[in-house]
């Protein structure tokens, strides 16, 4: 009797922690099969950002408020599952908001047991989860991977942080060798001047280039107040969302619309640590603005299986042709 009445008081507090925007996350690991490996992605924290965070680098113009008054987000962690590798990408907040530890333990993975974490940058809600609460490192047999240019300060007191870690800092993030799997490392400084993406065939690891997709696929020129470099954080983002846009024709109302030139390119999971979850978009589509079609792009369900490398040469689609033909005009009579 005694431990139900110490209960209750605690039971009748739970709505008021639900209604806060830094819950703790409920959303179950996604998994999604690849080549030879499996993706998961891991929910560390909810998240979402109110609009006064963002604003347009030039002239300070703020995005309106979007419905319910806050952008969504999600704070993310993905584990890349090839052979004996547990390759983590980022490691969430760490104790008390994040909650990856625990989630990987209830979803079978011995923290123990993962070799190497790509970290895509230094900020607290990426490297926070390499501790435990009680200040022990939360993956003792990790290598730890992350660029560390050799103009930005700071290294020594990284490198003395984190010495219960094997450390892979490299200076050089287009000739990274030391990744795991296959994986490679592409500099992509702008949020930070060591942000980095990781890329693995038809994965893009691509850390903080957006912390609103539905403020920043639409108007990438939009920069939450974390980017440190604004101006590269935009050309970063840009050149981002140009990898996986495509106008190719679209059956709407039984007609097909043609925008020429027509651009595809093939499918790549863009992984996000502050895309709402699981943290995946892969298409995007661009419509011509003349058509009055909104940008839209494509979450990937759990169990879509990830795409295979864009740049391996392309299956034979034989039989499938796209022809554009320009309309002319009717000859006047
Ligand atoms: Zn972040």
């Amino acid at each position: 009797m005694k431990a139900i009445s110490l209960l209750l008081p605690l039971l009748a507090l739970a709505p008021l922690f639900a209604a806060r925007a830094e819950d703790p996350a409920t959303n179950a690991p996604a998994r999604f099969p690849g080549d030879g490996f499996e993706l998961r992605a891991y929910q560390d924290a909810a998240q979402s950002i109110p609009p006064e965070i963002f604003s347009v680098p030039n002239d300070g113009r703020r995005p309106d408020a979007p419905a319910g008054g806050a952008f969504r987000a999600s704070c993310n962690a993905f584990l890349v599952i090839e052979g004996d590798r547990r390759i983590l990408v980022d490691a969430g907040n760490g104790a008390p908001r994040g909650t990856l530890l625990a989630q990987l333990r209830a979803d079978g993975i011995d923290p123990a047991t993962v070799t190497d974490v790509l970290l895509t940058h230094e900020h607290r809600d990426h490297v926070g989860g390499l501790f435990r609460a009680d200040g022990a490192p939360a993956f003792p047999n990790a290598t730890l991977h992350l660029w560390w240019p050799t103009n930005v300060a700071g290294r020594a007191a990284f490198e003395a942080r984190h010495a219960a870690f094997r450390l892979d800092l490299f200076a050089d993030a287009t000739s990274a060798t030391n990744l795991p799997a296959g994986f490679a490392a592409e500099p992509a400084p702008g949020h930070t001047p060591q942000h980095c993406f990781y890329r693995k065939g038809g994965m893009l690891f691509v850390g903080d280039v957006f912390h609103a997709v539905d403020l920043q696929i639409p108007e990438p020129w939009f920069c939450a107040k974390w980017d440190q470099d604004p101006h590269a954080a935009v050309a970063v983002r840009k050149a981002t969302i140009q990898r996986v846009w495509t106008n190719a024709p679209k059956k709407k109302d039984g007609v097909v619309t043609v925008v020429s030139p027509i651009v595809f390119h093939p499918p790549l999971f863009l992984c996000g640590a502050h895309i709402p979850f699981p943290g995946i978009i892969s298409t995007i589509r661009q419509p011509a603005p003349r058509y009055g079609e909104p940008t839209s792009w494509e979450i990937p369900a759990p169990g879509t299986p990830v795409p295979p490398d864009p740049d391996a040469p392309a299956p034979d689609k034989d039989g499938v042709r796209i022809e554009v033909r320009r309309k002319t005009a009717p000859a006047t009579p």
